[in-house]
């Protein structure tokens, strides 16, 4: 099993999947197998006693033949060198799905953020920005935020280039508060992917969304938002959890309280309407009608797969399914709508921020959730049509014979230089 823990390792069997169907000659493939480059960087930060303490951080830029390199920035203690990999070919791969005119990236930083002051992670973030800045660029790079990053490091990213660069650059960085140049409906943008495709999903099955129980792993930005608009569609979310442990409540939870309770507390256990504590291996195989991992990589594995109980599992988390279990649920008809459409929501607003940044002209919120609702569901189409058409598998490898498709022509295109 040792080979479905490496994230990079199962990137590439995603797209091993995806040769048989595609007709793109096999030195194309080996490119889009790899990343282009890994910034591999060690940032030396004061703390607030005086002492130094080093933080290994990375910036993995995977593939650029469709525009710049786009991806978030994770801060968590398991960052490593394979994860940014496979999280920014994952990057390239989603952006292709839902054809948006980018190439992929991710970046990390291999820290804990819940152990330092909120002075020493502004210091750490600007010492990675400043490592970051020869490599991004509103053409050429732009970070967004991911696991434990939000709007304030954003801020503080697109400041430090700023001012190294001495111009003004909102569209070097995507995720931003609105009044740095973020973009209304940002925030919500992930869980609002996941909630379209979760929709979508059902309404394929011939079932109604608003019937749905539903179960959440993860309640960070993707996760609690997922719930709250689901919730808003009639789905009952009767279990949640986050790294504290998860809740379980037949009934359904009143979500936006759950999200109080976290935000005062720190952890969704906390919450007083808790009826019933699970553990997190628990949640995962409730008896539900959709599971929604939403927090990190490999959540569900070949172990577990058998013991899921949802008909439909729609992945806000990236990489949360191990190859095997991919299969194992597919043989059992399980529908899993991949990563790579139903998180892209994030990146899809973010290119809109990038979009108004560079035209500094900011759209309503009704603009930004009607756009975004088009892409997702013309790209839940295609992936459905092609799934039929051509006789694939699952909607994961769907998504990769169109995506490859789409990167492979816009390097054959660009011909050969030198
Ligand atoms: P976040 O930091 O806001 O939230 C992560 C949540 O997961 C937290 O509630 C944390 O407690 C929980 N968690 C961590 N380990 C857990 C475990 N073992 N069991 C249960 N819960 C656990 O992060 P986020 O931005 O919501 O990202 C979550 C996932 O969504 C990641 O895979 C990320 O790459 C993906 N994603 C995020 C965005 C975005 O715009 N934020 C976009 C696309 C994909």
């Amino acid at each position: 099993m040792a080979e479905e823990a490496n994230p990079f390792e199962n990137l590439q069997s995603q797209i091993d999947d995806a040769t048989r169907h595609l007709d793109v000659a096999d030195d194309v493939l080996e490119r889009l197998r790899y990343p282009e480059r890994v910034l591999e960087t060690n940032l030396t930060v004061e703390m607030d006693d005086g002492s130094i303490e080093r933080f290994q951080a990375f910036r993995s830029q995977f593939n650029g033949d469709r525009g710049p390199y786009k991806g978030g920035i994770r801060y968590h203690p398991d960052v490593s060198r394979a994860e940014v990999m496979a999280l920014s070919g994952w990057m390239v791969y989603k952006c292709a799905t839902v054809d948006i005119p980018y190439g992929g990236a991710k970046g990390g930083i291999a820290l804990d953020p819940a152990a330092y002051s909120e002075a020493e992670l502004e210091r750490i973030t600007r010492a990675y920005a400043t490592e970051l800045r020869p490599l991004i660029g509103v053409d050429r790079d732009i970070p967004a935020p991911d696991v434990n990053t939000g709007q304030r490091e954003m801020n503080w990213i697109k400041d430090t280039y700023e001012t190294l660069e001495n111009t003004t650059a909102p569209g070097v960085i995507t995720g931003k508060a609105i009044g740095s140049g973020g973009s209304e409906g940002r925030v919500e943008a992930t869980g609002r992917s996941t909630t379209i495709v979760a929709r979508e999903a059902f309404a394929h099955l011939g079932r109604d969304i608003a019937d749905a129980t539903v179960a959440i792993q993860g309640y960070g930005n993707a996760g609690s938002i997922a719930a709250r608009l689901l919730s808003e569609l009639g789905a009952s979310v009767v279990a949640v959890s986050d790294s504290g442990g998860a809740i379980y409540d037949p009934d359904g939870f009143d979500v936006d309280a759950v999200a109080a309770s976290k935000a005062e507390h720190g952890s969704v256990v906390d919450h007083p309407g808790a009826t019933e504590y699970v553990g997190n291996d628990d949640l995962l195989t409730l008896e539900v009608d959709l599971l929604v991992p939403a927090a990190l990589e490999n959540a569900i594995d070949g172990d577990l797969a058998p013991e899921v109980r949802a008909d439909v599992i729609v992945e806000a988390a990236n990489g949360p399914l191990t190859p095997r279990a991919d299969e194992i649920l597919a043989d059992r008809d399980v529908l899993v709508v991949p990563d790579i459409l139903a998180n892209a929501g994030g990146v899809t607003v973010s290119y809109f921020e990038w979009v108004q940044n560079r035209q500094r002209f900011a759209w309503t919120e009704q603009r930004v959730n009607e756009e975004l609702e088009r892409v997702i569901v013309d790209a839940f189409d295609a992936l459905i049509d092609i799934h039929d058409r051509e006789g694939i598998e699952t909607l994961r490898t769907a998504a990769y014979v169109v995506a490859i498709r789409r990167v492979a022509d816009a390097f054959e295109d660009a011909g050969s230089f030198p």
